[in-house]
């Protein structure tokens, strides 16, 4: 791909990278095109699958071994998006515990706390709720997929399927509910959520991606 003397890319080798993303740049998405460029045989990354002298394709081990680590990514990311949101519900909610708005009460000047607010609480308690109910069920997710790993070593490929339907459908709520729960604890932050030194403003960027990756969610629930 790139010359071992100067570093560079190989004639006929385009790299490079995607540019800034709304979030998630912590991670660098690049791109690579090849133009007339050969590659040899023994440079491929081959240890699943492979391409025969004569241009074949051939899996080297079984197909259902590839999808249970596509399994395992996608229950990776609903316990990463399930994480963000509890977070963003901590978040605000001590925000809401510090911030004061407004004299109401009465016999006092001390303004109320956000978090006396009815409305508020509606906001802060469903996504809070929301997120360690998903910790509940996640945990039975991953008990099911370590079982499932388990059996997969002893050559029995029954508890796939079923995997395969619920990582799928809870990659598609559970990023849904952290994307969309996100967004309005942090709103519940007021102009403070604006503040990337927020740190709040940051994690929805970082869940953003969460929706498309690993299978964009409108097929996931499919
Ligand atoms: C931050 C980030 C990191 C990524 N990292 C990687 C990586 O490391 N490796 C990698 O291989 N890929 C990576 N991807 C790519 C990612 O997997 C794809 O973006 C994703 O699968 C969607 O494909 P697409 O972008 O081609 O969307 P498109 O196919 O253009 O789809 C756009 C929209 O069209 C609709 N749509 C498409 N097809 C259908 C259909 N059949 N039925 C109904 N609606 C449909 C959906 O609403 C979909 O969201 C990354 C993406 C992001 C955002």
């Amino acid at each position: 791909m790139r010359s071992l003397e100067t570093h560079e890319p190989l004639p006929g080798v385009q790299v490079g990278d995607v540019g800034t993303k709304i979030g998630y740049n912590t991670i660098d998405n690049g791109y690579l095109m090849f133009n007339q460029y050969r590659v040899p045989r023994k440079a491929l990354l081959s240890r699943f699958v492979s391409i025969t002298k004569t241009g074949d394709f051939k899996m080297k081990s079984n197909p259902r071994i590839i999808y249970q680590i596509m399994v395992q990514t996608r229950i990776a990311i609903t316990a990463g998006a399930a994480n963000v949101l509890h977070r963003a519900a901590c978040c605000a909610t001590r925000y809401a515990a510090c911030r004061r708005q407004f004299a109401s009460i009465k016999g006092s000047d001390e303004e109320r706390q956000l978090l006396d607010y009815q409305l508020h609480q509606d906001t802060l308690s469903k996504h809070l709720s929301i997120a360690m109910t998903l910790h509940l069920v996640i945990s039975d997710l991953i008990n099911l997929e370590t079982q499932s790993s388990i059996e997969i070593q002893n050559g029995s490929f029954k508890l796939l399927d079923i995997l395969h339907h619920f990582s799928a459908g809870m990659k598609a709520l559970v990023t849904d509910f952290c994307y969309v729960g996100v967004d309005e604890l942090r709103q519940a932050c007021g102009g403070a959520g604006f503040l990337l030194s927020s740190g709040i403003a940051d994690w929805w960027g970082e869940a953003a991606p969460f929706p498309t990756f690993e299978g964009v969610n409108v097929i996931m629930y499919q």
